[in-house]
């Protein structure tokens, strides 16, 4: 038996960045990655010449060295900033819908107005009002949520009591006509899993406001590089890190965390377990059910699990002007009713809406010289794909990367001839990588009942602590955050001899 501070299970976004705070405040951490490299969703792969980015598309709450973000200022904070080179990227994104629409929003507020403007001149006031409710709203959040106004009430902050938790749609609704201007603001939704009809106005708000305020931003190396220096870094501090080693069981007695039994069945004592695995796993599959409370279950099995996607990963045998791509992110529809697409993501077709990043338009050096790589993907939930049986698994996946593809060829014909390498992933493929339900990556769907105003996320077993998608938001700025938020939990925890703070 091995005793230790505390045990951190999984080296995605989350956990490392736990573990990383908990080394650096000299807290004698191990941590247990069942996979072989850290990152979990954070991390790349080799096909040929190509290292393919599996997740990043666009980070967000960097800002800029004269406006620093949320993440810019924790991975200062972190001491790793200086070890990592961010590319920003000028543009949030171009969308098309072929013969329909074509437009492309900078990453600066006037200039995504002016754009929005001329292509939907009879909209003109009401895009002006739009924003300013945006901007209005995400200043009153930054007051009742960072800030935490102890004197915070609908008359001090009318914008967030009354918009917070209303549908995005309804909003959309409200101020435009032109289904196409809907569809143009609304396309961030995936980036959070859920329609514009399902997601609150305030999740929504924030992510745009967010991604114009602090830019978007890739990083040379990638996400695992990022992963691969919060190790280093953690591993530095004098942290202690098992890969192919899953957590199997989290001991508890008498409701306390007592310790971690790994898969390879190394029984480590400790009174601090981090889990970067779901919650649903860490409650259901990893903890004696004598020791979870009911309550517990009952609130975990009220939540939904949320999507998972189906990428198409392209090596090109050219650099991107020769295939006509100018903008690192594009969004590529056939239809603009965004609940539409939503109902396909629950059904073995290609994705009516996908986004297709081309790393190398931003980061040149991305990808080998004279070639370049991009991401197609769509957002699909695991279910239908957990009904193909094996022998039709590889069928059904090329089938569907072939209609996904057809699609691309539409907005850049070229594409088709220049393809060196294609790997496909689908929701199976991220259940595998990375254990979770669904293959879930942004965690259980986002819904605004689910969120940060209602939920406690504190653990009712004393000494467990959550961090990752499962246990707040899904994306990098969140989850990175998240873990080293925890940390400082985990600290104060120890600092007052108690199971969690
Ligand atoms: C295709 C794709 C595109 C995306 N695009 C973006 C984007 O552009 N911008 C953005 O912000 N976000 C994006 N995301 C979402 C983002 O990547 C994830 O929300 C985030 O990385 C999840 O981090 P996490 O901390 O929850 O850990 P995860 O990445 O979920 O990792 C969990 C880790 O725990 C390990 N683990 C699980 N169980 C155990 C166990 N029992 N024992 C030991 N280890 C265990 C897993 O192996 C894994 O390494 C994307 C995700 C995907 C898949």
């Amino acid at each position: 038996m091995t005793d230790v501070d505390a045990v951190v299970i999984g080296a995605g976004n989350g956990g490392l960045t736990a573990a990383l705070g908990l080394a650096r405040a000299g807290v004698q951490t191990l941590l247990l990655e069942r996979h072989n490299v850290p990152g979990g969703c954070a991390t790349s792969f080799i096909r040929g010449r190509f290292e393919f980015e599996v997740a990043l598309h666009q980070l967000s709450g960097m800002g800029t060295e004269s406006f620093p973000g949320p993440l810019r200022d924790m991975l200062t904070r972190l001491e790793i900033i200086d070890r990592l080179e961010f590319i920003q990227m000028p543009n949030l994104y171009r969308l098309v819908l072929p013969d329909q629409l074509d437009i492309t929003l900078k990453a600066d507020r006037s200039a995504a107005v002016d754009s929005l403007k001329a292509r939907f001149p009879a909209e003109t006031e009401a895009i002006d009002r739009f924003f300013d409710l945006v901007y209005e709203y995400c200043t009153q959040w930054v007051g009742v949520t960072i800030f935490r106004d102890p004197e915070s009430s609908p008359e001090k902050y009318p914008s967030f009591f009354k918009y917070a938790l209303k549908p995005t749609q309804t909003i959309l609704d409200d101020f435009f006509k032109d289904p196409l201007l809907k569809a143009t603001l609304g396309i961030y939704w995936s980036y959070q899993g859920l329609p514009p009809s399902r997601l609150s106005f305030g999740d929504f708000a924030i992510v745009l406001w967010a991604y114009i305020e602090f830019k978007p931003f890739h990083l040379k190396g990638g996400s695992q590089a990022l992963s691969s220096t919060l190790l280093d870094a953690f591993l530095q501090a004098g942290g202690d890190v098992r890969f192919n080693c899953g957590a199997r069981e989290i001991q508890v007695a008498d409701g306390q965390v007592t310790g971690v039994v790994t898969d390879a069945n190394d029984q480590i004592a400790t009174r601090h377990v981090v889990s970067n695995a779901s919650t649903l796993a860490t409650y259901v599959d990893l903890i004696d059910k004598a020791h979870v409370p009911a309550a517990r279950l009952r609130e975990l099995g009220a939540r939904t699990v949320g999507t998972s996607f189906v990428n198409v990963f392209l090596g090109f045998d050219c650099e991107p002007a020769e295939l006509e791509i100018t903008e690192t992110t594009n969004f590529v529809a056939v239809t603009d009713d965004l609940d539409e697409v939503y109902r396909k993501t629950r059904a073995l077709t290609a994705p009516e809406a996908m986004l297709f990043t081309c790393y190398d338009v931003d980061d040149p050096d991305f990808s080998p010289p004279g070639a370049c790589q991009a991401a197609l993907v769509g957002l699909a939930y695991a279910e239908p794909w957990l009904t193909v049986p094996p022998h039709d698994y590889f069928d059904t996946k090329y089938r569907i990367a072939g209609q996904m593809l057809e699609v691309l060829y539409r907005v850049f014909p070229r594409c088709r001839d220049h393809i060196e390498e294609l790997e496909i992933g689908t929701p199976v493929t991220h259940m595998r990588y990375l254990g979770h339900p669904g293959g879930a990556a942004y965690g259980f769907d986002q819904y605004a009942k689910d969120g940060e105003y209602f939920l406690d996320r504190r653990s009712p077993i004393k000494g467990l602590f959550h961090v990752g998608a499962w246990a707040g938001m899904g994306g990098f700025q969140p989850t990175l955050m998240s873990g080293y938020s925890t940390s400082r939990a985990v600290v104060r925890s120890l600092q007052a001899g108690k199971g969690n703070g």
